[in-house]
């Protein structure tokens, strides 16, 4: 099973456990889950647009905004023009039926009626004289309702006589109805106009109704002029279109406009971003393009002090690096001749130490150690030097891995008897060959396998060797001092020791692992690490089986996993230098 590079600490899965056995009848939640994607997709984006993009922001501000001022104003324009022309309209309709109401009165009062008989005649005279008209007036039905035969009924309800196509029972509002025949003067009513035509729709229309009386029978009739509204209809509907027209212009336009302006503030300001993204990306001499005095262009002239600033000091700190590595090297070199001459005089003392006193002995016995000591910093100084000096190269080869972890279990037999340490390999049956430098390979599994024994109070050791079908890996796991939070980190940093004191007595010198992690990269490889304090600690070498290719994944873990029984501490190993572990 591989393991993602990129997370560490990614969960451990169940071997064969596939994600539908998990899950059983996941595939209707999986439809259901990619509908609801599919509809708040466009959402999610509007809402990271409304997030990332303060030009959105105010764009999409400024239309609402207007759009919801433009409908405001728009309403109460629209009412005010409404009322306008319905008003100017019952006025002149009231003026037009008070007009007709009193020349049909006067007409009934000068005419000759001389029975009940003579009224429906001269009622349908009227009508039509009236119904005639001049050209210049407006265009009106008139309906009379009263009795106009024995027929119709004492209250008149039946009878009707009508100039034009209305439906005086559907058009004429009953209230309006009553009232004029309750009461003598004027009277009106908005009301819908229905007509004898099936195909004529309804239009909205004015009522005026008066009351005639006959004076020779004392007759009551209800005179009704009824105004279609259908121009001023037309009218409003002018006048809405052209409002919602105006403004729906009007909130383009303001949408517009401020996209215009805050493009003059936003588009300094994405090239300042793209320009930062650029130096922190190492392209130093990016600078943004001044134009003018204004704010933009001082936040211009200020971005580029400020990143001249930054290219003067990290030129100058680069500068110093180079002369601190310089002179590390030199000095290491100039070191190596002195040291090979104090090292043959000491190897003449170390020799002859018996023939020593007792503390002259013991004393060319420490000189010899710190000259190990002395020699083991030199070579790594000497060693760094040539990696900052890009002079290290690979001397490829096919390596097979689990030769190298049993040839370092070996080499380090004396340390782990010295130290009362079991070391165990656990390797695969099948080659886990990697194109590497066979020395450098060993050089990093000899480090990890030494600090394992060094900082693994004496408790077991185990290194796995595992392939996959790119990589190959290898993994040392200890049980002792483990590292503390974001040590795994710091571990490979040059000269750094968890505890310098501890490590002077230990011999370490902070480099075997800053070495082994350029080691590492030089393959295209990956060295990581994990603990926990007073819980060991875990460290992962990856390899790419063939050399350059892109690590995607490991065949190891990167995790911690707890021993299924207590692990042994030194003590009993002690005694049988010779039985090591070899779990194999
Ligand atoms: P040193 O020569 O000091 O061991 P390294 O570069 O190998 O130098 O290690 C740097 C430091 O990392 C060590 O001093 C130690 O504090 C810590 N370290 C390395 N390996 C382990 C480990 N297996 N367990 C705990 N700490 C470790």
């Amino acid at each position: 099973m591989a393991h993602d590079l990129s997370s560490p600490d990614a969960a451990p899965q169940r071997p064969g456990a596939s994600s539908v056995e998990r899950w059983p009848g996941s595939s209707a939640a999986r439809a259901l889950s990619a509908a609801v994607r599919f509809i708040t997709a466009p959402v999610r984006h509007l809402v990271d647009l409304w997030r990332r993009s303060i030009q959105a922001r105010v764009v999409i501000g400024t239309l609402t905004l207007s759009a919801v001022l433009a409908i405001l104003a728009g309403e109460v324009l629209l009412r005010q023009v409404t009322d306008r022309i319905l008003d100017s309209k019952v006025d002149a309709s009231l003026a037009e039926a008070a007009g007709g109401a009193e020349y049909a009165q006067s007409q009934l009062d000068s005419a000759e009626i001389g029975n009940f008989f003579d009224v429906g005649p001269e009622l349908r005279n009227l009508i039509d004289s009236l119904a005639r008209g001049d050209e210049a007036r407006d265009q009106y039905d008139l309906v009379i309702i009263g009795p106009l035969s024995p027929s119709t009924g004492t209250d008149g309800s039946g009878g009707r006589l009508v100039s034009g196509a209305v439906t005086p029972s559907r058009s004429i509002p009953a209230a309006l109805m009553q009232q004029v025949r309750a009461e003598p003067g004027s009277w009106w009513a908005y009301s819908t106009l229905y007509f004898n035509d099936r195909d004529r729709p309804a239009e909205p229309g004015l009522v005026v109704g008066s009351q005639l009386r006959v004076p020779t029978t004392g007759q009551i009739y209800a005179l009704f002029h009824v105004f279609p509204l259908t121009e001023q209809q037309e009218t409003l509907f002018v006048v809405r279109s052209a409002l919602i027209t105006t403004g729906v212009v009007l909130v383009v336009l303001l949408g517009t406009i401020a996209w215009l302006v805050t493009r003059q503030v936003v588009t300094p300001v994405r090239l300042a971003r793209r320009i930062a993204e650029r130096l922190a990306a190492g392209r130093l001499e990016e600078r943004m393009h001044v134009r003018g005095k204004d704010d933009i262009a001082r936040l211009g002239v200020s971005f580029n002090q400020m990143a001249s600033s930054l290219q003067r000091q990290i030129r100058q700190l680069e500068e110093l690096s180079r002369v601190q590595r310089r002179f590390v090297a030199d000095v290491s070199h100039e070191l190596r001749t002195p040291l090979t001459t104090v090292r043959m005089a000491a190897d003449v003392l170390h020799d002859s130490r018996e023939d020593f006193d007792p503390v002259t002995a013991r004393s060319a016995e420490l000189l010899q150690g710190e000259l190990d000591r002395f020699e083991g910093l030199l070579t790594d100084l000497l060693e760094i030097s040539r990696f900052d000096a890009g002079a290290a190269v690979l001397d490829l080869g096919d390596v097979d891995i689990r030769d190298v972890a049993r040839r370092v279990d070996d080499w380090a037999a004396p340390l782990a008897a010295q130290r009362g340490t079991r070391v165990s390999v656990s390797v695969p049956d099948e080659p886990c060959y990697a194109e590497a430098d066979v020395r450098r390979v060993e050089r990093i599994v000899r480090n990890l396998v030494v600090n394992a024994i060094t900082y693994g109070e004496g408790r077991d050791v185990e290194v796995t060797v595992a392939t996959g079908s790119n990589a190959v890996a290898l993994t040392v796991r200890d049980y002792g001092v483990g590292l503390k939070s974001g040590e795994e980190v710091l571990v490979f940093n040059r000269f750094w020791r968890a505890d310098p004191a501890r490590a002077r007595t230990r011999g370490g010198t902070g480099l075997g692992l800053s070495i082994a992690i350029e080691d590492t990269a030089l393959h295209g490889g990956r060295l990581d690490a994990c603990g926990r304090p007073g819980r060991g600690s875990l460290f992962r070498l990856t390899l790419p089986r063939r050399a350059g290719d892109r690590l995607e994944e490991s065949p190891l873990p990167l995790e911690m996993v707890e021993p299924a029984a207590p692990v042994a501490v030194g003590g009993p190993y002690a005694r049988f230098p010779g039985s090591r572990g070899g779990m194999q």
